[in-house]
């Protein structure tokens, strides 16, 4: 009896064992097989919940922005911080903070209504956008330059508009140098394709492999001999502002190049010439455009340098160094800036 007794105990709490186990085992398998909570077909607001409990947040511009510019320019810029409330990071001591898209020195960071923000590209294209790809967007420039046409002219406000300037703050001091002297002082020449070409020192290392880079190409691709022989001039550092816009063109810095044929027999380089005798510049086809070499302008790509035939205000001439928008464009670069200049 005694014995029997003990025996069904055992039984007992070997059968909620085995329902322990089943359990723990049933639990295991839902677990794996339950869609995750935001795939559930709740209500919106729950799924959005669930979804920002499950993903951390994704970053701020401030803290994209600063952390590409940081890994772009490893050897001019600190590692990017959250500091004082403020994504930031230092040039040669002074800091810099993100305020708002202005990248203000620290002594100005508070003073964001005085100034623009910058545009930070993050959207550069792989390739040249194809010419259907952008008939949606040409439509509406055209559509808003015939309104433009027929609409009668608006008289002038009296009321003064408040003064925001463009911030060079970052950029200058980037490239340390904040006049026209100061800028001189940082350039260098050095022999491009041919040309004598004066750009800043602190991108004559990345110029000289393009250079080279495209020389080799030159041997056995007949179509880049050509290019690199109908070559008239090719412009570097230049002190000057942006024709159309007033704001400090990277000429000025010494880290932009225009490469200009002898002849463009007839062709668009750049949009703000051509609208001169073309008022529909922006339907002028690809065709029509003074195009370099693909293998030209992916090799100043692979070291950071934008091309401006991409932009839709085109400026097929014209190279600038900005690893930033690649950065921030998710587009690896094969020539990555390093940390150290050698
Ligand atoms: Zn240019």
């Amino acid at each position: 009896m005694q014995n029997s007794q003990v025996s069904k105990g055992r039984e007992r709490s070997l059968f909620v064992l085995i329902l322990l186990v089943i359990a723990l085992i049933a639990g295991l398998v839902l677990e794996r097989t339950t869609p995750p909570a935001y795939a559930e077909n709740i209500s919106g607001d729950l799924i959005i919940l669930a979804s920002l409990q499950e993903q951390p947040p994704a970053p701020t511009p401030a803290e994209r922005i600063m952390k590409a510019l940081s890994s772009a320019y490893p050897d001019r810029i600190g590692p990017a911080e959250f500091r004082n409330g403020d994504w930031a990071f230092s040039i040669r001591g002074t800091w810099f903070y993100y305020a708002e898209g202005r990248i203000l020195p620290e002594r100005l960071r508070n003073r964001t209504e005085e100034y623009r923000a910058m545009g930070f590209n993050s959207n550069y294209p792989v390739d040249l956008p194809s010419w259907e790809s952008t008939a949606e967007q040409r439509a509406a420039r055209t559509r808003s330059y015939e309104e433009s046409r027929n609409r009668p002219p608006t008289p002038r406000t009296t009321e003064p508009r408040p003064v925001v300037r463009r911030p060079n703050y970052f950029f200058e001091a980037l490239w340390n140098l904040s006049s026209r002297d100061e800028a001189w002082a940082q350039q260098e020449q050095i022999d491009f394709l041919g040309f004598t070409l004066t750009i800043h020192s602190g991108i004559s290392q990345q110029m000289r492999q393009i250079n080279q880079i495209i020389l080799n190409e030159s041997r056995t691709n007949a179509s880049v001999r050509q290019w690199i022989n109908a070559i008239g001039t090719i412009g570097g550092w230049n002190w000057r502002n942006v024709a159309s816009s007033g704001n400090r063109s990277f000429h000025s810095y010494g880290i932009a190049i225009d490469i200009l044929p002898r002849d463009l027999n007839g062709q668009s380089t750049y949009w703000l010439w051509s609208s001169g005798y073309n008022p529909q510049w922006w339907n002028i086809p690809y065709s029509g455009r003074y195009h370099p070499p693909d293998v030209v302008v992916k090799t100043f790509e692979s070291f950071g340098f934008t091309w401006g035939g991409k932009w839709s205000n085109y400026d097929t001439m014209h190279f600038e160094y900005r690893p930033e928008v690649f950065i921030l464009s998710n587009i690896p670069l094969a020539h990555p800036r390093r940390s150290t200049v050698n």
